[in-house]
């Protein structure tokens, strides 16, 4: 058991066999956040290690990253960015395409939500192939902006996101994992 401040945190997350697909094990936050001592324990870990980081904004990606990063900015006191599948913002928007663990999809952010030399925190609840948490670090990076970490609930550590985002040199902070995806 992996005990996160004296909450198992894992035991909070729920797996549907072959959801979308037959072969994917889909990780299933839902029951996590609807339970409030799991929620605020998962908000209080993925923070921790950035407390003293100097950060301008959490970019969030839809929709799971959206409840997470908006309590995360909450707690560190800072805006919350948006990014989105595309077609769903409003203003002009820059896009980046990126593959899935289960398909191809394009994510957006407003072209002017980031001025340059901006240090920005990346939050999703879980990282697969790192598909699109690279896709989002893309466009912070095409915006000016310089992603300082990435923390997320869940990692799938055998399909090598972790890997990829730190090859990019970006730091990443995960609370428990799901081996064998
Ligand atoms: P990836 O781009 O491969 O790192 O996939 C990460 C994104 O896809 C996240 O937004 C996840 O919410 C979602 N995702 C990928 N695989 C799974 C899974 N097995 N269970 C739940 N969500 C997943």
């Amino acid at each position: 058991m992996d005990l996160r401040g004296g909450m198992d945190i894992k035991s909070h997350i729920r797996t549907i066999p072959d959801y979308p697909k037959p072969g994917i094990m889909f990780r299933d936050i839902t029951t996590l956040f609807a339970d409030p001592a799991a929620l605020r324990a998962s908000i209080d870990e993925m923070i921790w290690p950035f407390l003293k980081t100097p950060i301008d904004f959490v970019a969030g990606i839809e929709a799971r990253g959206f409840i997470l990063g908006g309590a995360v900015a909450h707690e560190l006191g800072l805006g919350f960015i948006p990014i989105r599948k595309k077609g769903k913002l409003p203003a002009k928007t820059i896009g980046q395409e990126y593959s899935l663990e289960y398909g191809v999809d394009m994510i957006e952010i407003h072209a002017d939500a980031i001025s340059k030399g901006n240090r920005v925190l990346l939050v999703d609840d879980l990282i697969a192939t790192g598909g699109t948490a690279l896709a989002a670090a893309e466009l912070i990076h095409r915006s000016g902006g310089d992603v300082v970490a990435a923390t997320f609930v869940i990692d799938l550590p055998d399909l090598g996101g972790v890997a990829r985002l730190n090859e990019k040199g970006i730091d990443v902070h995960t609370l428990v994992d799901f081996e064998g995806d």
